[in-house]
């Protein structure tokens, strides 16, 4: 039987980034991962030839990732080379306009110009407030492990002055008065699970988030990210051990004492999970009274939409795309709604669509290019789709859009596809309702209203990821860990 100073439960961007701090710390750990790949969302499918990252592939904030190899002394270039995208985003409507979104002012002006000259002051002001929140609720707040309401109180006098009781979209609607600019400005919470709509303005911080540190992609696809964090791991001597779910917390009073999984025990007196946290409870404390009173706690929050994913293989090059595009339907705030509510599967879709064979050719085959375009769609409790019916028949119909608006001949031209719907996000990531970015950011759900980074009883039991504080996508849960390592490593054993 094992000892280790620590183990961590899942290896997605959030349990890797807190395996570094702990390992980094002199800790003796443990990563232990459910599937037969680290990543998380972050995996990667090979066919035929192709390569495709199963989810994130906009790399933002790149010093919060160089930071995890500067906390023993190396550097992220050693391990991995960072790719500036540029533009960040083509931003596409169904009428033909385009918005080339980048952080060169100039172009960013006259682009606007031609939407709504009056719209070019108003960006400059919109962009000088997402950087007083990206300050404000990112750099001083995105790492604060909120465990005690008087953390809230003290942040609470800026988040009233920067109006984060408001929406996203009336926020940038108050600076903004074109429909396809405010969309174009809005819609960076739903990279985080947010509906524009609902979700606090503080998210408007992401447009500045971008601004500062660019777009980048890892050479090789954000699995080449995903293993040079192994690496960096492993080379400090931490281990891993993949395709093993860990099916309990071991208990012992208010403590826990280890882990259960593939039919062994791993002892530590420090546990952490990167796995969804209804998950947490529900199935690996559930055998405690505890467990399963916080379980039907968790499930009372609301949880973000769900995805729709299609990776597929394509003869010939990808043409004059742009690296990530961003396809807008007809309609907005009425099939957003319909996303986050349900009750069925919206008839219409805005799409993104991941083109990284621009950006690097090594991920096809010579000659041939790779994709994939997610829709979001409602998770499976607010809409209760038979997705294996549903998938190929949706996976049509979403190809067929893209070859009508953007890519000539696509049905002629597939060598190769995949999809990946919420019933897989359910089943492979053990995800509550198949949400795509766990419990969604709202103001009433951010901070400490969120699911804490530490248990309440088991104080040796830590959380980390999307489903803690601050949230969704790789800055959030690289900001998780940062948060969940500094309560572990000041922690003591009883
Ligand atoms: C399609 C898609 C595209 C995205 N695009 C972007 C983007 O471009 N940029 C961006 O910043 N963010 C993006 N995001 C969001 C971002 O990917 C996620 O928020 C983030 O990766 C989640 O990381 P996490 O640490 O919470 O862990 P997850 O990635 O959720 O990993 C949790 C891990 O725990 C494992 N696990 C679960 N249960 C157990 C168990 N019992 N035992 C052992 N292991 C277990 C799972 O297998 C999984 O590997 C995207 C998300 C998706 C789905």
């Amino acid at each position: 039987m094992a000892n280790y100073d620590a183990i961590v439960v899942g290896a997605g961007f959030g349990g890797l980034a807190l395996a570094i701090r702990l390992q980094s710390a002199g800790k003796k750990t443990l990563l232990i991962e459910k599937r037969d790949k680290p990543g998380g969302r972050a995996y990667v499918y090979e066919q035929d030839g192709y390569k495709f990252d199963a989810g994130p592939t906009v790399i933002t904030d790149p010093a919060a990732l160089e930071e995890l190899w500067a906390l023993s002394g190396r550097k992220l270039s050693e391990y991995v080379t960072l790719m500036p995208v540029d533009p960040f985003y083509r931003l596409m409507w169904e009428d033909g306009s385009i918005l080339d979104y980048s952080d060169d002012q100039k172009k960013m002006d006259a682009q606007i110009s031609d939407f709504a000259p009056a719209d070019v002051d108003g960006y400059r002001r919109f962009l000088a407030y997402s950087q007083d929140l990206y300050h404000e609720g990112y750099e001083k707040l995105g790492a604060v492990p909120f465990l005690h309401f008087r953390q809230m109180i003290m942040a609470a006098p800026q988040l009233v002055r920067l109006q984060s009781y408001r929406s996203v979209y009336s926020k940038v609607a108050s600076f903004i008065s074109d429909d396809k600019l405010r969309q174009a400005f809005s819609f960076h919470s739903l990279l985080v699970g947010g509906n524009p709509f609902t979700a606090s303005a503080i998210y408007a911080l992401i447009h500045a988030l971008e601004r500062k540190g660019g777009v980048w992609f890892a050479k090789g696809g954000t699995g080449a990210l995903v293993d040079g964090m192994v690496r960096l791991f492993e080379d400090m001597g931490g281990e891993t051990i993949l395709g093993t779910s860990v099916s309990k917390f071991l208990t012992d009073g208010d403590r826990i004492r280890g882990v259960e999984a593939g039919g062994k025990t791993y002892m530590s007196d420090s546990v952490a999970s990167n796995a969804d946290i209804v998950h947490n409870y529900e199935r690996l404390l559930g055998e405690t009274a505890h467990g399963s009173a916080v379980a039907d706690r968790m499930k009372r929050y609301s949880y973000s939409m769900s995805l729709f994913v299609i990776y597929f293989g394509l003869k010939g090059g990808p043409e004059d795309l742009k690296h990530h595009v961003v396809l807008f339907g007809n309609r907005y705030r009425e099939l957003i709604s319909e996303i986050f509510s349900g009750p069925d599967l919206p008839e219409d879709f805005s799409l993104y669509l991941h083109c990284p064979t621009v950006s690097d050719d090594s991920l096809a085959p010579e000659g041939c290019s790779a994709y994939y375009v997610l829709s979001p769609v409602p998770h499976l409790g607010n809409a209760a789709i038979d997705w294996e019916t549903a998938g190929p028949i949706y996976r049509d119909k979403i190809l067929a859009y893209l070859e009508k608006q953007c890519i000539p001949n696509l049905s002629e031209r597939l060598v190769t596809s995949r999809i990946f719907t919420p019933s897989d996000f359910q089943t492979e990531l053990n995800s509550h309702l198949g949400s795509a970015f766990s419990v969604e950011p709202r103001l009433t759900q951010s901070a400490w209203f969120r699911p804490h980074n530490q248990d309440s009883k088991f104080k040796n039991l830590f959380f980390v990821g999307a489903g803690t504080h601050p949230g969704a996508g790789i800055p959030g849960v690289v900001a998780s860990a940062k948060a969940t390592a500094s309560i572990m490593l000041q922690d003591e054993p009883a």
